[in-house]
C-alpha cells in the first residue's frame, strides 16, 4: 500500500524529520484561509498515488493567498495519471537553495535494505539517475543493525554536503531508518530533501510504500485508507484480511484460496456467467471472515445471486457455516446464496445450515450452474 504525501509526511515528522508546515483541503476557498495562516506564500500540491505530479502540474506555487485559491481551484478535480485530484495539501512554500535525494529501499535481489542517495533530487531524478548513473550512491545494510551514523556521514561526504548541515543529516538519515523499519516499509524516500536558502532543511515530498503483508502488525494503516478514495470498500476489506475486488458481474463469489476463487471466474464464464467480483478468504478464515464477506458482496447491487464456495483445509467448513448463519441472524439477503461445502469438517458445516433455506450444491459445477440459473431469476420458485 502506498500512503498519500500528507499522510506519510505526518508519519516522517513524528521520527524528528522537518518538514514544511502544510494542512490538507478539498475546498480552494480554504486554500486561500490556510495561505494567510501560513503567511502567503504556499505551494498546492495535489494528493494522488502516482509518479509526476509535479510535471503533470499538479505542484503549484503560489505568491499570496489569492493565487492559492486559484491554483487550487484548478488542482482539485485535476485527473493525473487517471488519477482524480480531491484532495490538496496546501504547505509553507520554501526558497530551495538544493535538491538532494534519498531513499530506504528493500532490495529483493541483495536481500537486504539499501539506503539509495543523490546529489541531486527533485522532479528530474529518473533523468539525473540515467546520465549520472556513478553520482548515485548505494549501501547495502544489515537488517539487525540497521542504518549506523558512520554509513550516514560517508552518504554526507559523497554527495558533498557542507559540514554545517551533517549534524542535521545523520539525524534525519536516523530517522528515516526508523520510519522504514517500524512501518514495515518497502520504501521511505523523501524527494526532494532540500536546503533552504536560510540554510535550513527540510523534507519537502515523503513517500511512504508499505508491505502488504504486514496488515496484520499494524492495525492504524486500516484506519489511513480515504475512504473517498481509489476503493471505497477499502477499509472494512483490510480489517477482514481478505482480498475482494469488484467486477462488472452479477454473480457474488466468495471462496477460500486464490486458484479456487480464480477457477470459479473461469468456470463461471464458460458457463456464461459473469462474477460481480474476486474475493479470497485467504487460509484460516472463521466465522467473522466469512460474515464480513457476505455483507461487503451484498452491498454490491449489482448482485443477483452469490456463490460460496469453500474447500476446507486450514479454513473449517463449519467455521464458514457458522459466519453464513451469523449473517443470516440479522440480515435477511434479497438474492439466492448457493453453497457448497467440502473438505474438512463439511459434514458439521452443512448440519449448521441444514435448516436454512440456503440452496446446497453438490458439486462445484453443480454450484456454478445454480449460480447462473439463480441470477437469471430461475431458481425464483425456491424462495418464495
Ligand atoms: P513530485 O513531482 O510528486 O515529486 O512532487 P514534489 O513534492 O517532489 O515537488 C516537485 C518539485 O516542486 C520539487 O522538486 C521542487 O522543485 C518543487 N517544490 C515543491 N515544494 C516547493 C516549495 O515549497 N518551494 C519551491 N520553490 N519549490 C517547491
Ligand atoms: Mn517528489
Amino acid at each position: 500500500m502506498r500512503l498519500f504525501e500528507y499522510q506519510s509526511k505526518k508519519i516522517f515528522s513524528q521520527y524528528g524529520i522537518p518538514i514544511t508546515r502544510g494542512r490538507l483541503t478539498s475546498v480552494a476557498g480554504e486554500a486561500k484561509h490556510i495561505a494567510e495562516e501560513l503567511g502567503g506564500s504556499v505551494v498546492i500540491k495535489a494528493q494522488v498515488l502516482v509518479n509526476g505530479r509535479g510535471r503533470a502540474g499538479g505542484i503549484r506555487l503560489a505568491k499570496n493567498p489569492e493565487e492559492a485559491e486559484q491554483h487550487a481551484l484548478a488542482v482539485l478535480g485535476m485527473e493525473i495519471k487517471d488519477h482524480k485530484v480531491r484532495k490538496v495539501l496546501v504547505d509553507e512554500a520554501v526558497s530551495i537553495a538544493r535538491e538532494i535525494y534519498v531513499a530506504l529501499i528493500m532490495d529483493r535481489s541483495s536481500r537486504k535494505p539499501v539506503l539509495i542517495a543523490s546529489p541531486e533530487g527533485g522532479t528530474y531524478i529518473e533523468e539525473f539517475a540515467l546520465q549520472s548513473p556513478e553520482k548515485i550512491i548505494k549501501i547495502e545494510l544489515d537488517p539487525l543493525i540497521g542504518l549506523c551514523d558512520y554509513q550516514a556521514r560517508e552518504i554526507a561526504t559523497s554527495i558533498d554536503l557542507p559540514k554545517q548541515h551533517w549534524s542535521e543529516f545523520v539525524a534525519i538519515l536516523a530517522g528515516l531508518w526508523k520510519v522504514f523499519w517500524d512501518n514495515d516499509a518497502t520504501l521511505a524516500e523523501i524527494n526532494p530533501l532540500v536546503i533552504s536558502e536560510d540554510q535550513r532543511m527540510f523534507a519537502l515530498d515523503c513517500k511512504l510504500l508499505v508491505d502488504d503483508n504486514s496488515y496484520f502488525r499494524h492495525p492504524e494503516f486500516a484506519e489511513l485508507l480515504d475512504s473517498d478514495l481509489l476503493m471505497p470498500l477499502d477499509p472494512a476489506v483490510r480489517k477482514l484480511g481478505i482480498s475482494y475486488f469488484r467486477l462488472d458481474g452479477n454473480i457474488g463469489c466468495i471462496s477460500n484460496g486464490t486458484g479456487l476463487a480464480m477457477s470459479i471466474m473461469d468456470t463461471l464464464d464458460l458457463f456464461g456467467g459473469k462474477a460481480a467480483n474476486f474475493l479470497d478468504l485467504v487460509g484460516g478464515a472463521n466465522s467473522n471472515n466469512v460474515e464480513g464477506a457476505l455483507s461487503i458482496v451484498l452491498e454490491d447491487p449489482n448482485v443477483k445471486s452469490v456463490l460460496i464456495n469453500i474447500f476446507g483445509g486450514l479454513t473449517h467448513c463449519d467455521e464458514a457455516a457458522k459466519g453464513i448463519m451469523q449473517f443470516l441472524g440479522h440480515y435477511k439477503p434479497a438474492v439466492p446464496i448457493i453453497i457448497r461445502l467440502s473438505g474438512t469438517r463439511s459434514g458439521e458445516g452443512l448440519g449448521l445450515l441444514k435448516d436454512s433455506n440456503l440452496l446446497i450444491a453438490e458439486t462445484f459445477v453443480g454450484g456454478i450452474q445454480m449460480a447462473i440459473a439463480a441470477a437469471e431469476g430461475d431458481l425464483n420458485e425456491h424462495f418464495s
